[in-house]
């Protein structure tokens, strides 16, 4: 079956019990286990939820993986998959993973004795320098926050599997339907389903799919001891916004193109980042990797003063953080997602004063870049 079709036909397309289309919210903390001499499948909802459950097969098929865990947020995913390592052990990260990711490793994890390494993924040698006797894994995410730089996934896991090494990926901004990190090699997949999955920017949530039963069974341990789980209403809404994520995604793409190119052309604009456009240098690794350039790209504007007003004055985009919604959503990762970052790590790393990060939603583009066009003049 196609993605699309998958995206609806999965597994659960009819509640076994009653029929309903929808799946159930089994909204409860724990089970009757009335005949304790036979183990039942679920006892305590921390352990097992059966709405949850759904997200989690369905994640997993969407994934091409053997099994799939949902977490109360994409920290959580991220910090629970982590959670499978251990002191002393070394892990080597692209430089600019979501921001949070990074985080946890270097407060967090480090603190408990893991080690981590960030390097410029964009060239996978670089991944291979990083390399030490006790590295386990390498975590990378693509395209980049806020950048869009590309890396190729293939090769670079093709560099960790010769090294023995784990790979994990953040799928968050393509999803599966554009992207499928396991089928390229990697061992985990990694999303907020605060974004695209979920689409509609109205809950908070995140996904782990492993491709072995084995690996599966590390991150259960993960899930249930350490306990970071969704409600089963989140995990709902989450479901629910998966059965339209092929004609959300299609239409912010499609809208998301047509932008990128109209900002390139635009006096006010210095510069545009997306993987879609023709000068990109990551486009022709990116193509090959997945099946669309998303709905998310960065700009610069000419000066900083002008980046500020854009936000000030934009009507239909929220100045925001946060991504994947319906609505479209105007970030400044300088103030907003990497404010912590030192303003020389900043430099370095390429996220100016001018820049600015849109997902596109699923507005009219006419009206888009009428109002981004007043909002920049
Ligand atoms: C938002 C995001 C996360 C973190 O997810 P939360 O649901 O906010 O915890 C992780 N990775 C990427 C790429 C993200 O965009």
């Amino acid at each position: 079956m196609k993605r699309g079709t998958l995206l609806i036909h999965n597994g659960h397309d009819a509640d076994p019990v009653t029929g309903a289309l929808g799946v159930p919210v089994v909204q409860t903390s724990t089970f009757d286990q009335r005949d304790v001499s036979k183990p039942q499948e679920y006892d305590y909802a921390r352990s097992g939820n059966p709405t949850r459950k759904a997200l989690e097969e369905t994640i997993a098929v969407l994934e091409g993986g053997s099994k799939g865990y949902a977490f109360g947020s994409g920290i959580a995913a991220v910090s629970s998959v982590l959670g499978i390592f251990s002191a002393g052990d070394h892990i080597v990260t692209a430089e600019d993973i979501y921001g949070g990711s990074w985080r946890i490793l270097n407060t967090f994890y480090k603190r408990w004795g893991l080690e981590a390494t960030a390097v410029d993924a964009a060239d996978p040698e670089a991944i291979r320098q990083a390399i030490k006797p006790n590295t386990k894994a390498v975590f990378l995410e693509t395209p980049s926050n806020p950048l869009l730089k590309i890396t190729d996934l293939k090769r670079c896991i093709g560099i960790a599997k010769e090294a023995g090494l784990l790979s994990i990926v953040d799928n968050t901004f393509m999803t599966p339907y554009l992207q499928q990190p396991l089928a390229l090699g990697a061992d985990i997949a990694v999303h907020s389903a605060t974004k695209f999955l979920g689409g509609h920017s109205d809950a908070i949530s995140g996904l782990a799919v492993t491709k072995t039963e084995e690996l599966g069974k590390q991150v259960y341990a993960v899930q249930n001891g350490f306990g970071a789980v969704p409600g089963p209403w989140d995990v709902w809404l989450i479901l629910r916004g998966i059965k339209t994520l092929k004609v959300r995604m299609e239409a912010q793409q499609a809208s998301a193109r047509k932008l990128a190119a109209w900002l390139s052309e635009h006096k006010q604009v210095a510069e545009v980042f997306y993987p879609g456009l023709e000068g990109h240098p990551g486009r022709t690794i990116h193509e090959a990797q997945a099946d669309g350039p998303g709905a998310v790209l960065s700009f610069k504007t000419k000066t900083a003063e002008s980046a500020i007003r854009f936000l000030g004055k934009v009507e239909l985009a929220a100045a925001a953080v946060s991504l994947g919604g319906v609505e479209t959503i105007a970030s400044y990762p300088a103030k907003m997602s990497h404010a912590s970052v030192p303003p020389q790590e900043r430099a370095r790393l390429g996220i100016a004063d001018t820049l600015i990060r849109i997902s596109v939603g699923l507005e009219d583009v006419e009206d888009l870049m009428a109002d981004f066009d007043a909002a920049l003049s």
